[in-house]
């Protein structure tokens, strides 16, 4: 990526597959969405309106929300990721629905 490019990065949750859902950073000026894990979201899209031109120089870039949950899938082989994210395979009863409004 050129420095030239400046990201507008905004807060934005995306559906995956196995009805994950991800929150991450979404550029409104690239289509480019990063890997929550590989960048500092809180740091790069503090908001879900207020886009942020933070510079990110080291993260993940994917295309699609389909690639990424492909790379987060290889996060969470590896780490604390599935604890997290990986949900109701094992509380398929659960009846616990949480919507949780992150819109501040
Ligand atoms: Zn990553």
């Amino acid at each position: 990526m050129s420095y030239g490019w400046e990201a507008k990065w905004v807060r934005r949750k995306f559906k995956m597959a196995e009805g994950v859902e991800i929150e991450t950073c979404y550029d409104i000026t690239s289509s480019l969405i990063l890997c929550p894990l590989c960048i500092n979201i809180s740091k790069v899209c503090p908001s879900t309106s207020e886009p942020s031109t933070t510079l990110v120089s080291s993260a993940t870039y994917f295309f699609s929300p389909e690639d990424l949950f492909h790379h987060m899938r290889a996060h969470a082989r590896m780490s604390e990721w599935g604890k997290a994210y990986v949900i109701s395979e094992e509380e398929e009863e659960s009846a616990e629905e949480e919507e949780e409004d992150l819109a501040a």
